[in-house]
């Protein structure tokens, strides 16, 4: 048994000797052997777009985009620049000028530059391809979470690959394994929620989805994925972007290695990394996690890519480094392959000097250019470096905005129904107010159209907002609207501003409000926030609608769950829409009115309170109010909403938990199977859900973990059968010694309101490399 290596010293790296180098194919070993070290720096950087259409240093301003000939020359002939990222002026553009853009700086880069190396575009295309018009927005990873649907996921990535691959852009910084278990993180809403298993078990299918069953990424049809942000990036300790963290490595390795474990495991190509400090090291100077844990460990033979201007940040912002210099040569040695520079070419200028002066050395810089050209070559740009939009007829088509649209309907999460108020009938006077009511941006969320999510309104009108998909079903006489709260543009940024009065005049002459609340869009630092409390302005308007007596339906659009504790009890429905995307308004419309049975389920724990943040896997001391008639102040565990719930508009009953075994050893299968019959009145579908828990351990047990779902449609008065394979590893936790173990004793598995005991009779370590999730 391999001991896990322990990977959270605080080492930066001087110069290790590299230890993991990857083997590349004939064609890579053949370029290699006649690169100069220029060209092989060259490689390894990757500018923004802006650099070759306004030139270095400077940042571009939201306008026309025009590729400058001479800027892609000095880019890709005088610094040989091996990749390219974004687009200049953060703007959509359509394929064909996409089409255009890429193909003027592959003809330079390979008929021009002496070894005729095609250059790699990479892009975020992370719910839907982000900056081309026309492409299909799906709702953001957090929402496909909530689907617990693999094969709407998966569906997802695949047409994200196919639309990106039509605006000839083959490589895609996506998706995002970050694990959402603090609600204040900025960044919440671009990962998979907060749980472990669910986060690799949907992220294996969005690598499946970009790259293929097999991986093969030479199909023109598919993308190179890449792992965001390696590792640890989503629980900053102040809850800020890019502030630092403090992970045990016993926790690192239970809750944030094995999603990346697995998509390693399913082929991804690339990996990006984690821009903050973890135990006191910038991720981008760590040795131990970059080559020790990565390369060697984790078997990852892909690219290592910085996160933006992330070597700089070791010298201006972490001060690890005395010099721009002395950071490139720390985050090489570290295990960095490519640089997002973005601005400047100083990287290629230091990292030559670097290698003449031995402080880098030439096999660190081999291993890194292997690794980018084999990435190439298995993209088949060397043979076809630009795809040709014109060959995507399915790009946009109705069939892909089907997929999204049902994205959106699976994830809506409905999370309160007081006495059955929804379904809506048709006809009745709604009066739809509040911010989201009536806006794209917020429905869609950041990285739409633009970095911030700012310019979606260019593109209103070509598909409905809340209101406008209210008003299709309900009718235009019988919708009313007043915005309450409207949110207001400030450059980048947005603020609030009321008109409170005019949403409650028009409140009286309706029969019910259709709140819709939230968050305009963000993400990144500018979406750092000092207080989750929904604001006092959708506070405000809310109590204020609540005295006129009418019965309030509360949308929620959001990228995080803002607490709503004050306001939650003064409405009747609770709506979660999280950030559906361009088809969000109608299926949220669609479930209003009882067109779509509502089977989304939340991916993390809703909390009430600031100080009581927790996820739904904790230990049993969290819930210490439980021990009834002894503790007289409120409940330690008091969330608004867990992990998994989810409402429906019919009901479904649990019965027959049975196990095919209630003894046995640490590898051995066995059976977990249950039924599942819909006792209501409508076709629904649930999320059969299968947690487990360790009754006594060495590490104090978790009070449950989720090890499988299933996701199933039942008709009324229909039942289903559904299983669960499970074996020792699905039990097994990271020990003191860092290994995942299973040890002996009692268990019980729990799937709805039903529990089973049983028992593992020995202890057994599994290696760290072995796949546990
Ligand atoms: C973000 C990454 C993104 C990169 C390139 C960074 O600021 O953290 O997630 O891929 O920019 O746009």
């Amino acid at each position: 048994l391999a001991a896990a290596t322990i990977i959270t010293g605080c080492s930066i790296s001087q110069g290790s000797e590299q230890k993991v180098s990857v083997e590349g194919n004939q064609e890579v070993e053949s370029l290699l052997s006649q690169m100069t070290l220029e060209e092989k720096v060259g490689q390894m950087a990757q500018i923004t777009l802006d650099v070759i259409s306004k030139g270095d240093n400077v940042y571009s301003s939201y306008e026309p985009l025009q590729l400058n000939e001479d800027l892609v020359r000095k880019a890709v002939l005088e610094y040989h620049v091996g990749s390219i990222l974004n687009t200049a002026n953060n703007r959509a553009r359509t394929t064909e000028k996409w089409f255009e853009v890429i193909s003027g700086i592959q003809k330079i880069a390979t008929e021009e530059s002496r070894l005729k190396i095609p250059v790699i575009y990479g892009i975020d295309a992370i719910h839907g391809t982000t900056y081309t018009a026309g492409a299909t927005m799906f709702p953001q990873e957090i929402a496909q979470a909530a689907t617990f649907n693999r094969e709407l996921v998966r569906k997802g990535a695949e047409i994200c690959a196919y639309e990106t691959r039509a605006s000839a852009i083959p490589w895609n910084f996506s998706p995002v394994l970050d694990m959402g278990r603090d609600p204040r993180f900025p960044r919440i809403w671009e990962g998979l929620g907060e749980d472990v298993y669910l986060t690799s078990q949907l992220g294996v299918e969005m690598i499946k989805g970009y790259e293929g069953a097999n991986n093969d990424i030479s199909n023109p049809h598919k993308v190179a994925s890449c792992l965001k942000h390696f590792l640890g990036y989503s629980v900053p300790t102040s809850g800020k972007d890019r502030t630092p963290t403090f992970i045990p490595e016993v926790e690192l390795r239970e809750r944030h290695i094995p999603a990346f474990k697995a998509a390693i495991d399913a082929g991804a190509h690339t990996v990006m990394i984690n821009s903050g400090i973890i135990n006191g090291t910038p991720v981008h100077a760590n040795y131990d996690l970059l080559t020790k844990l990565l390369k060697e460990e984790l078997g990852f033979k892909g690219v290592a890519v910085t996160d933006w201007a992330d070597i700089d940040n070791l010298h201006n912002r972490d001060k690890v480094a005395d010099s721009p210099k002395e950071a490139v040569k720390l985050a090489i040695n570290a295990g960095i392959d490519m640089a997002m520079i973005p601005y400047s070419y100083d990287f290629c200028t230091h990292l030559v000097e670097l290698v003449n002066e031995g402080e880098v050395s030439m096999s660190r810089i081999d291993d890194a250019v292997r690794r980018i050209l084999t990435l190439k070559y298995e993209l088949g740009l060397f043979e076809k470096p630009v795809t040709d939009y014109k060959e995507y007829k399915a790009f946009g088509s109705e069939q892909y905005e089907l997929a999204a649209y049902n994205a959106a309907a699976e994830a809506i999460t409905l999370l309160k129904n007081k006495e059955g108020i929804l379904p809506l009938s048709k006809g009745t006077k709604v009066l739809v107010t509040g911010p989201n009511a009536n806006s794209m941006r917020s429905l869609n969320g950041g990285w739409t159209y633009s970095w911030q999510g700012d310019k979606v309104e260019e593109f209103a009108g070509e598909y409905n907002t809340i209101l406008e998909a209210i008003e299709n079903i309900n009718g235009k006489n019988n919708t009313t609207f007043s915005t309450g709260v409207s949110y207001i543009e400030t450059g980048k940024y947005w603020e609030e501003t009321k008109d409170i009065n005019s949403a409650v005049s028009a409140a009286k002459g309706s029969d019910l409000i259709v709140l819709c609340l939230g968050e305009n869009s963000y993400t990144e630092k500018p979406g750092d926030l000092h207080d989750l409390t929904i604001s006092s302005n959708q506070i405000e308007l809310t109590k204020a609608l609540a005295k006129t007596g009418k019965p309030i339906v509360l949308v929620l659009n959001e990228g995080r769950p803002r607490l709503i504790k004050d306001i939650e009890p003064l409405v009747d429905a609770v709506v979660q829409t999280y950030l559906p995307g361009n088809f969000g308004g109608d299926a949220l419309a669609d479930i209003l009115f009882g067109k779509v049975n509502p089977s989304g389920k939340l991916p993390y724990t809703y909390p009430m309170y600031a100080n009581t943040l927790v996820t739904y896997d904790h230990k049993p001391s969290e819930e210490q109010n439980k021990m009834e008639g002894v503790y007289d102040y409120e409940s330690d565990f008091a969330i608004q909403y867990p992990f998994g719930f989810g409402l429906s508009y019919t009901t479904f009953s649990y019965q027959n938990l049975k196990l095919s075994k209630d003894e046995l050893g640490a590898d051995e299968e066995f059976t977990v199977s249950i039924e599942v019959s819909n006792t209501g009145d409508v076709e629904g579908k649930e999320v059969v859900q299968l947690f487990v828990s360790d009754h006594y351990a060495s590490i104090t047990p978790d009070v449950k973990r989720l090890r499988g779902f299933e996701k199933i449609a039942l008709k009324p008065g229909e039942t289903q059968t559904v299983s669960f394979q499970l074996s020792g590893r699905d039990l097994a936790f990271v020990a003191k010694d860092l290994q995942w173990t299973v040890e002996k004793g009692g268990f019980s598995a729990m799937i709805g309101d039903q529990k089973a005991d049983f028992n593992i009779t020995e202890t057994k370590a599994f290696g760290p490399k072995d796949q546990i999730l």
